[in-house]
């Protein structure tokens, strides 16, 4: 049989099960869709999970990221430390606030570093994003000592569960943002995110802002019989989640750990098959921390090969493998380049791992023959593509 006729492989396929479904149901049927019961249910096991006094279901990381900016009382005149190695949502919820993004570029572990920050700090620096990348846990304490001064926001999209230093994420900042998005290592049904944090002052504003500005203050002061009655209190914004995508969350949530599983051991088995290729580095860890591998980006050693990633991707895809690239950096796009100035050449060690990263499957249901076909497929695309070594 020839590779094309095996059955494709996706980049990743939601660990939807029966449950999720049978929870989903369960709401439609209800005659309760939006923000409710199922959406308190959710942030109080977050909240637990973590061990922090606050949780605050929204629909994206995105969203939380935003609402924590704004919490913290950032704006115009401020600057705030994005890593490169990330997505845009890091950088685009400081735009929407005003304040002035300040890339950093990262260690050889793809996430920012105490020297990477210091580089970076501005007298302006208010917040620092550290970014979670791939599930490995940023340090967040060592960061601190650098800028003992700054809030530290979480961007843990990648990092649920994981810790570093037997602290989980989440609780490792001033904030921090969840992504229940359909590709994380958990879903609310495609879309939904969390803002954790132990500030009340944060948690109360961020409870405001998420809906409209609206006062929950307003239901106490009508009392009983004045429920249709509200205050506004500011411009805010449509964040909310609903109990139709928490349903669904509350079961994933129950379901964390065995999908953490699922994915360390298909790590596992990529690690023994590529341990003794010369063409191609393992995805660094540190051991002793809990990493939630949301992605497995395997390097590529191009020294050793005669075609650059994007051939191999290529060749992946010819063989039915879907595979990805996390992140072209920030500062490779024109947004970046025209708002801030940045320019290529700027964030020399996050270019480096982007130019010979590629992102494999790595998602729960994926049998341990799928793995091994990835693993194989990979190592003979690039053992074809070997360049002599000259004797
Ligand atoms: C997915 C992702 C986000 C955004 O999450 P949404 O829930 O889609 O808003 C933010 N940061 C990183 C690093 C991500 O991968």
């Amino acid at each position: 049989m020839s590779a094309n006729e095996l059955e494709p492989i996706p980049f990743h396929r939601p660990a939807i099960g029966d449950r999720e479904i049978a929870a989903a149901v369960e709401v439609l049927r209800s005659g309760w869709l939006t923000t409710g019961a199922k959406a308190h249910a959710l942030e109080a096991a977050i909240a637990k999970r973590i061990g922090v006094k606050h949780a605050l279901a929204v629909n994206s990381a995105t969203a939380a990221l935003h609402l924590a900016l704004d919490a913290f009382g950032v704006g115009p005149g401020d600057d705030v430390i994005v890593p490169v190695q990330t997505f845009t949502a890091c950088g685009e919820v400081c735009a929407y606030i005003g304040a002035r993004v300040v890339l950093a570029d990262v260690g050889e572990d793809a996430l920012l570093g105490p020297s990477q920050l210091e580089t970076a700090l501005t007298d302006a620096t208010r917040v620092v994003m550290p970014v979670h990348f791939g599930g490995q846990a940023v340090d967040v304490d060592a960061l601190r000592t650098v800028a003992p001064s700054a809030r530290f926001l979480e961007d843990a999209a990648h990092a649920l569960p994981a810790s570093a230093g037997g602290v989980p994420t989440g609780r490792l900042g001033d904030a921090a943002a969840f992504s229940f998005y359909a590709t994380k290592t958990m879903t609310t049904g495609g879309e939904g995110g969390m803002l954790v944090t132990d500030l009340d002052d944060v948690a109360n504003r961020a409870r405001l802002m998420r809906l409209h500005g609206i006062s929950a203050d307003a239901w106490n002061r009508y009392g009983a019989g004045g429920s249709w009655a509200y205050e506004v209190a500011e411009a805010g914004f449509k964040y909310n989640l609903t109990d139709l995508a928490a349903a669904i969350g509350l079961v994933q949530l129950e379901r964390l750990d065995e999908l953490a599983d699922a994915r360390t051991a298909i790590r596992t088995r990529y690690d023994a098959a590529f341990a003794s290729s010369p063409m191609m580095e393992r995805p660094p860890r540190r051991a002793g921390d809990l990493h939630a591998w949301h992605l497995y980006v395997v390097r590529l050693n191009l020294g050793t090969l005669t075609i650059d990633r994007a051939e191999v991707i290529r060749r992946l895809g010819e063989a039915g493998i879907g595979a990805s690239v996390h992140f072209i950096p920030l500062h490779l796009h024109p947004h970046y380049q025209q708002r801030y100035g940045y320019a290529p050449g700027d964030f020399p060690v996050a270019e480096s791992i982007f130019e010979r990263s590629i992102s494999l499957p790595i998602w729960p249901g994926m049998t341990e023959v799928e793995v091994d076909r990835v693993a194989a497929t990979l190592l003979e695309i690039c053992a074809a593509a070997r360049r002599p070594v000259e004797a």
